[in-house]
């Protein structure tokens, strides 16, 4: 089969690779009809989360069952599922509490296991003709019959919508009260939608790129532009003075300043100056435990300096990790299937596989335009 896989840094290939097939009773073969480019996807581009040489990118996955192994009980051939990133038992302590990210079976030594992603387990991505589910009736959700028609919404419930949802519920927002998100990338954007369906009562969006703030206006968000000044500043101003009862990271530890400088902990301390007392902070944006390549001392080693004093004395709370998607996906599914959200509004490009090597090339330079990219095997 045709796959996108890794060579080195900003080097992907498409290439042949073998099928993908059930190993397993309880496995489930998929057939991609959409496999979207995350910003997770530029780690590994960048070299900065490194990945070994052959293995296939692609963690955003949906398409068709071609396929079930003996064991499979619920999902049948021909149903139209979307995947979560995320490849859970569904039996263990971690996912019987709905922790799906953190899953103790699928990766051993290791809390949490993906599609295509080092680190996450041997599993293959889905930037691919045909991918394998482990625990296929745990890590399909079935998809209704717009699935086809609907299939750039359907095609962010894999990752980013239930992510940026994930960001506003460890933040702790309420009906009525502000949030302001940093990062108007794909996932910063899905928390804004997230945040204005749950009913914010005002949206801020930290970005420097004018094509992605644009798309936050577009959802009736509040765009701040870094490049007019200090972020905090220019929050607090427009709170009179208060701050935003909530606080969303959506870039992780390649956050630079508008020059392009790596500045690890600065959406971290400006979310601490911008948060009012006893607000909190969702951190989605990925931070690693070490990453040797970063011009950051500190950040070599996994570690960043933080406004602890004022964390403390401000009474804030902080949530991390990677999204449980499962814990969010039904729900967003059957708001896409009635029509009251449609998180396919970032979709810029839909491209074959083949245009994939320079799809990565144009969405890591973020050049303008190219917000969000879904692959059609
Ligand atoms: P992206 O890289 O396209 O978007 C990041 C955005 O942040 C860019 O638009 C960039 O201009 C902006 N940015 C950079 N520095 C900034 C700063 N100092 N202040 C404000 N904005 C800044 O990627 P994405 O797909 O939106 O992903 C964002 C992060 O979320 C990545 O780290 C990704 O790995 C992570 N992620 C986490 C999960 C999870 O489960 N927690 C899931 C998906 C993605
Ligand atoms: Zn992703």
């Amino acid at each position: 089969m045709k796959a996108l896989v890794y060579r080195g840094p900003r080097e992907v290939e498409v290439t042949q690779m073998p099928d993908a097939r059930i190993e397993a009773p309880t496995d489930v073969l998929v057939r991609i009809t959409s496999t979207n480019i995350c910003g997770s996807d530029l780690h590994i581009y960048e070299g900065r989360a490194p990945m070994e040489d052959g293995k296939a990118i692609g963690h955003e996955n949906m398409g068709e069952v071609v396929e079930i192994g003996d064991a499979v009980v619920r999902v049948k051939v021909g149903d139209m599922v979307s995947l979560p990133f995320n490849i859970a038992c569904g039996f263990c302590t971690n996912c019987e509490r709905g922790l799906t990210a953190f899953c103790l079976t699928v990766n051993p030594g290791f809390a949490g296991g993906a599609y295509g992603y080092p680190m996450m387990g041997p599993y293959q991505g889905g930037q691919a003709e045909f991918l394998r589910v482990p625990f296929g009736d745990v890590n399909c959700l079935r998809l209704p019959e717009d699935a086809r028609e609907k299939e750039a919404d359907y095609a962010m419930l894999a990752d980013i919508w239930p992510t940026g949802w994930h960001g506003t519920r460890l933040a702790g927002l309420r009906p009525g009260e502000n949030v302001a998100i940093f990062g108007s990338g794909p996932v910063g954007l899905m928390a804004a939608l997230s945040a204005q369906v749950q009913g914010a009562e005002e949206v801020f969006v930290v970005d420097r790129h004018p094509d992605r703030l644009a798309l936050a206006e577009r959802i009736g968000a509040t765009p701040i532009d870094d490049t007019d000044g200090p972020t905090a500043d220019q929050i607090l101003e427009r709170t009179k003075g208060e701050g935003v009862a909530r606080g969303i990271e959506a870039v992780g530890w390649q956050a630079h300043d508008p020059q392009g400088h790596e500045v690890p902990n600065s959406t971290i301390n400006d979310l601490i100056a911008s948060v009012r007392a006893t607000g909190g902070i969702g951190v989605l944006g990925v931070f690693v435990p070490e990453d040797p390549q970063s011009p950051d001392e500190d950040m070599k080693e996994g570690r960043l300096t933080i406004d602890w004093g004022t964390f403390f004395t401000k009474g804030l709370h902080l949530g991390c990790g990677q999204a449980n998607v499962k814990a969010y996906n039904r729900e967003l599914r059957d708001l896409v299937h009635a029509g009251k959200a449609q998180p396919g509004w970032i979709v810029s490009h839909h491209l074959p596989l083949d245009e994939a090597p320079e799809a990565y090339r144009h969405f890591d330079a973020r050049d303008e335009g190219w917000t969000k990219v879904v692959l059609h095997p």
